[in-house]
């Protein structure tokens, strides 16, 4: 009789894990394939020696904070800065949801934003995609009519499908919204457009965007939202104190100045995910389009006699993929996402083994 019992709200719900395997090509997770330039390592690592680390850290962030703001033409008050954009994620809605509450996501989309939600106490509504993942505005002005969302996800591009969000849909959305609407932009680097433009003092848009896809940082866990000064504000009360430490700072202020590096990146995998979606739309997969760096894929369903069930094939191509050593990420038990997987752009070595197991695994049909 040692265990407690948790929070009643939390019995019936599973931590977000994606499995970390030890393999020799891992394209599960949408990291950056290559390490940062050896002249920011060394760089941080001269920093480190520089740390007071009697002394907890700018509490502010100031300098970090001044840098992204930069980065992006706006003061340091529209910056919030977190422990990768899942926290920034987790403080708006702590912040705007919470108990009594109600948040939006159109799904399939990332699992995070409904999963933060209902750990932070909030009701979460869901509108659905199109068949192609599209989004449709009538859809969005549905949820947004019956259920009043006090927070409104969208993902451009969406993570796991891959495209954009249509601009205008993103428009009538911030338009009609009745509370907060964060435009996550995990992957922006790689799509054609940006809410940013929306964001401005007299606005209720938050666009979040994170280091840990396209600059090569996942480790160091950093994010940041562009919101609102007053937004700014309100996600200050409910951070905790210190909470960005001194050594991540020293990072992400390094980082920005490596920014024609981090573009350079982005243009090598946008032509290695092109080579990608060509060489697997020659395969008997569903492929569909990417303005990210990552393809969602389906082994084409085999109707002939002795059929795989729907949901069976995707994770036998999954686990077949493991065998040969690659790690993809698994969706296929995800609501809307039946036989699906999710390869992330590698390096082109790393590509040519998957395209080449995944060959392999297709052809070995039962
Ligand atoms: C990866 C991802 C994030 C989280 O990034 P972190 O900064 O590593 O926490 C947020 N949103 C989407 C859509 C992502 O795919």
């Amino acid at each position: 009789m040692i265990r407690y019992p948790k929070r009643d709200d939390l019995r019936a719900m599973a931590g977000y894990h994606s499995p970390q395997v030890s393999v020799q090509v891992r394209l599960n997770t949408n990291e950056s394939p290559v390490e940062p330039p050896a002249e920011f390592v060394q760089a941080l690592a001269a920093a480190v020696s520089d740390v007071r680390w009697n002394r907890y850290p700018d509490r502010a962030a100031r300098e970090l904070r001044t840098a992204i703001g930069a980065l992006h033409g706006v003061s340091p008050d529209n910056v919030f800065v977190a422990n990768g954009s899942n926290e920034v994620l987790q403080s708006v809605l702590l912040a705007y949801g919470g108990a009594g509450r109600t948040v939006a996501t159109f799904e399939p989309t990332y699992q995070l934003h409904s999963h933060i939600a209902r750990i932070t106490g909030a009701t979460v509504v869901s509108g659905r995609r199109n068949a192609d993942f599209t989004l449709d505005a009538n859809e969005v002005q549905r949820v947004l009519d019956a259920h009043a969302p006090s927070v409104t996800f969208l993902c451009s591009p969406n993570n796991p499908t891959g495209m954009a969000e249509d601009p205008s849909v993103i428009a009538s959305t911030i338009k009609n919204a009745p509370g907060i609407v964060v435009v996550d932009e995990a992957y922006a680097q790689f799509s054609p457009h940006t809410a940013l433009d929306y964001v401005n003092d007299e606005s209720r848009v938050a666009v979040s965007r994170t280091f840990s896809k396209t600059w090569s940082m996942a480790a160091a866990r950093l994010g940041y939202v562009i919101g609102p000064k007053w937004m700014v504000e309100d996600l200050e009360i409910v951070t905790l104190p210190y909470h960005l430490d001194a050594l991540k700072q020293i990072a992400g202020c390094l980082a920005v100045q490596y920014h024609d590096h981090m573009q350079r990146g982005v243009q090598e995998v946008v032509s290695e995910r092109e080579r990608l979606l060509s060489a697997m739309r020659a395969m008997p997969l569903t492929v569909w389009p990417s303005q990210a760096n990552f393809i969602l894929f389906k082994p084409t369903t085999v109707t002939a006699k002795g059929s795989t069930a729907v949901g069976v094939a995707g994770r036998r191509i999954w686990q077949a993929l493991l065998d040969g050593g690659v790690l993809v990420r698994d969706c296929s038990s995800w609501e809307g996402l039946a036989d699906c997987l999710r390869v992330t752009v590698g390096t082109r070595g790393e590509n040519d083994a998957f395209l080449a197991v995944l060959r392999t695994a297709l052809t070995a049909r039962d």
